[in-house]
């Protein structure tokens, strides 16, 4: 029924005529997917099947005052999204941590991950694979880097059970998220493993990467970028910008984060990250299935002194200043909006990233000591 439709065009004509094809095959009238304004050239290394756009509101917050180590000074920040209040309450958030003297952030890691499956014979064979590839890691990774002029090779860690060899390869992948640059290098010294050692490559991927699933793995050793935020808010700002006291967010923190999030043997301990980072994914063209990965963060509360600390602990940030989704235009504008569009800002966007969660949680928690979180979503998302 839809094969005419498949055609591997990529020009406006080729989206219209596909488009209109489907309308007389489906009977919907797609005229608000057909009304987007860039050359569908731009996305062929994004989409096929391309029939138009689908328009996701976008808006900002800030000023938020960011205290990194690329990032610098006050920040508008885009966000994405079709949750009604969401903006509303981290923007609140941004406002607490900009007067409290801004938020503290810190990259910690930067490793993209590929795991491929190999098959051996046994345990001894997995023993005698894994032995052959740290003695051999150089010429390991330099097959690996003959396939990409910006990603590097650091570690390969293994992981063996039966007759299943998982090698855990960590990259630097320089201003890209990396997925498609590791998967590729990775393949490339799969092949090499394979011929030398006889393992056979059953998989690039063998899932001990992990991509796009909640794994605790990620969770310990972090996918892409580890990032951490702290700011001391104190008592006067928690009571008249967030509307609740010191020792009722520092409870609420304890008792959902913390207990709750280990009773349901939850992978992240958090109020809800994944939001701030799929609207800020989906905003700047990365990855936004990736945010499975960024909501197994920690959020925790103290009383310094009759202050309340706040921090996350992001332990995937998974995002790119260059390649995927950042090439398409409206996704471009919005990350020159925080200055991270190309090369040099790949860093700079997981800070900016960490603080926007920290505004986000500090927000969400405290609405939740308050008792406001319902009243918040009825007066602004119903
Ligand atoms: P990419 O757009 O495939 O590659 C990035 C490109 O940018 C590379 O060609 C790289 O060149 C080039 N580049 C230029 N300047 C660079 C710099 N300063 N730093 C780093 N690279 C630079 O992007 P990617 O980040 O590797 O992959 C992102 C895409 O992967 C997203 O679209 C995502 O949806 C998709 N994805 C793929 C998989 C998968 O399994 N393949 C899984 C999840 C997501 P060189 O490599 O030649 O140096």
């Amino acid at each position: 029924m839809t094969g005419g439709l498949k055609n591997r065009g990529r020009t406006k004509a080729d989206v219209d005529e596909r488009r209109s094809g489907l309308e007389e095959v489906t009977g919907a009238k797609l005229e608000h997917i057909g009304a987007y304004s860039f050359d569908p050239m731009l996305a062929q290394k994004n989409i096929e099947n391309m029939i138009g756009c689908v328009q996701v509101p976008v808006g900002f917050v800030g000023p938020l005052s960011i205290d990194g180590e690329f990032a610098k000074g006050e920040f508008l920040v885009p966000m994405a999204t079709t949750e009604g209040a969401l903006l509303a309450s981290v923007n609140r958030g941004c406002s607490a941590i900009t007067a409290s003297g801004g938020a503290q952030v810190i990259v910690v890691k930067d490793e993209m991950t590929r795991a491929p499956v190999f098959r051996t014979s046994g345990v001894k064979d997995c023993l005698r694979v894994a032995t052959w590839v740290h003695a051999n890691f150089n010429r390991i990774k330099a097959e690996a880097e003959k396939t990409t002029s910006h990603g590097k090779l650091l570690k390969i860690r293994a992981f063996a059970s039966g007759r299943n060899l998982y090698l855990r390869f960590s990259y630097d992948t320089g201003d890209a998220m990396g997925m498609n640059m590791a998967t590729i290098a990775t393949e490339a010294a799969s092949r090499l493993i394979e011929q030398e050692t006889g393992a056979v490559l059953v998989s690039v991927s063998g899932n001990m990467c992990t991509d796009k699933k909640p794994a605790a793995i990620n969770a310990i050793d972090g996918r892409g970028k580890i990032v951490l935020a702290d700011v001391r808010i104190p008592k006067e700002v928690v009571e008249e910008k967030l509307k609740t006291t010191v020792s009722k967010a520092v409870e609420t923190c304890y008792r959902k984060n913390s207990i709750g999030s280990a009773m349901a043997l939850s992978y992240g301990s958090n109020a809800h990250m994944a939001n701030i980072i799929s609207a800020i994914y989906i905003a700047t063209g990365q990855d936004p299935a990736q945010a499975v990965e960024g909501s197994m963060g920690m959020t925790t509360c103290e009383d310094i002194d009759g202050d309340l600390y706040i921090s996350v602990r992001l332990p995937c940030i998974e995002v790119g200043s260059i390649g995927g989704g950042t090439r398409l235009p409206c996704q471009a504008e919005a990350l020159s909006m925080i200055g991270c569009i190309g090369a040099g800002k790949a860093k700079k966007l997981a800070e900016i990233i960490g603080a926007v969660v920290l505004a986000g949680e500090l927000s969400t928690i405290a609405a939740q000591a308050s008792g406001e979180l319902g009243k918040a979503h009825s007066a602004l998302g119903r």
